[in-house]
């Protein structure tokens, strides 16, 4: 049975310990706070002001601390997301750095799969392992209801690109709504099967703009189970699930899966290896974490490399023991989804 761990004094730790004895290995770098739709859960239809550019890490400044992070924090994985990572036009050259360091991490890329089709054989010279491809509908109609822009064709073929390219494993990231959509998962799951894509649902989060996100309203893990069942045999996927988000279940006994990214119903915080950059430049412990640590200012004021990530691993000591969403007095960050990087 899981025990709430206990805070202890912080050890001389070269890695990012925090203070329940959690060692952050992943780093999700949000590179941009920008995007080309705006899915209802994620982005106000309008008026979000984007962060100034000068605000903005440059790719010199981003390479520096994912530097830090690989070869003085032991990160060992880099996840590239946003607001929209493609429209940074200087990923490439983030990508080919980051895959340049010894030792070399592992690159993957969250996106909406907008202009997919056209760059994913550069993104994979440059360096990219992986992809997660966002889709939450396979019906146009639906598509241009819920992320505001009719473009669901355009993430159809990046994601049949990025498969072509070789970023593998391809994986759909599906967020289901009551009442919108959440009749589609037996059909996500059958177009994955069907195209070789690895379906993973997350519930949706505290962290839209609107700050109306209700408890009753979100499709639970539970349900989302129940639906699938309907047309698909499940058995959990036996072994250790480490730190990974998903659960996931055989798909009619395999080899195909299928995840679930319980994080409100079934939160797997105890077993979080996550630390986070934000594309302005602010350290955060948690997507939930409701305050940051700004390493842009103690960087361009001309902080060295190992003050910067002296400011990193304190930053991490202090790491909440979870997220608090089911507690009576949780808040929901200030920043939106888009802004934090999902
Ligand atoms: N624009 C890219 C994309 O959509 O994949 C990357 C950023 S987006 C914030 C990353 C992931 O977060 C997407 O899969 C999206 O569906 C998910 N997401 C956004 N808002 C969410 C929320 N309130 N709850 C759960 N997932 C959310
Ligand atoms: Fe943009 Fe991704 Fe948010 Fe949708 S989920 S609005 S694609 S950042």
């Amino acid at each position: 049975m899981w025990r709430m761990p206990t805070r202890t004094t912080r050890p001389d730790e070269s890695r990012l310990i925090d203070g329940f004895g959690r060692i952050a290995t992943d780093l999700r770098v949000s590179l941009t706070d920008r995007c080309n739709l705006r899915c209802t859960y994620c982005m106000p239809a309008e008026g979000l002001d984007w962060l100034p550019g000068p605000q903005l890490l440059t790719a010199a400044e981003l390479i520096r601390l994912i530097t830090i992070a690989v070869q003085r924090l032991g990160v060992s994985e880099i996840r590239f997301t946003g607001g929209e990572p493609l429209l940074r036009r200087d990923l490439d050259e983030i990508l080919a750095a980051t895959a340049g360091l010894t030792p070399r991490p592992t690159l993957s890329l969250t996106t909406n799969g907008l202009g997919l089709a056209r760059r994913a054989g550069a993104l994979r010279a440059a360096g990219l392992d992986r992809v997660n491809v966002s889709l939450d509908t396979l019906d146009s109609t639906r598509f241009a209801r819920l992320t505001r822009r009719d473009r669901m064709a355009d993430v159809l073929a990046g994601l049949a690109a990025a498969r072509a390219a070789g970023l593998m494993p391809v994986k759909v990231n599906s967020v289901l709504l009551r009442g919108i959509n959440d009749d589609e998962a037996p059909a996500l799951l059958r177009f994955c099967l069907d195209n070789g894509y690895q379906l993973r649902f997350i519930e949706q989060m505290p962290l839209d703009p609107q700050h109306g996100w209700q408890r009753e309203g979100m499709v639970t893990a539970e349900e989302i189970l129940t639906r699938l069942g309907t047309e698909f045999a499940l058995t959990p996927v036996a072994g250790a699930r480490g730190a990974a988000p998903a659960e996931r279940w055989l798909v009619n006994d395999g080899p195909a899966t299928v995840g679930v990214i319980a994080s409100v119903t079934r939160p797997f915080c105890a077993a979080c290896d996550r630390t986070r950059l934000t594309a302005d430049g602010a350290l955060r412990t948690c997507l939930f974490a409701t305050t940051e640590t700004d390493l842009r200012g103690p960087m361009r004021a001309g902080a060295n490399d190992e003050e910067l990530a002296e400011v990193w691993r304190t930053t991490m000591w202090g790491k909440a023991a979870g997220h608090g969403i089911n507690t009576a007095g949780f808040a929901q960050p200030d920043r939106p989804m888009s802004a934090i990087g999902g």
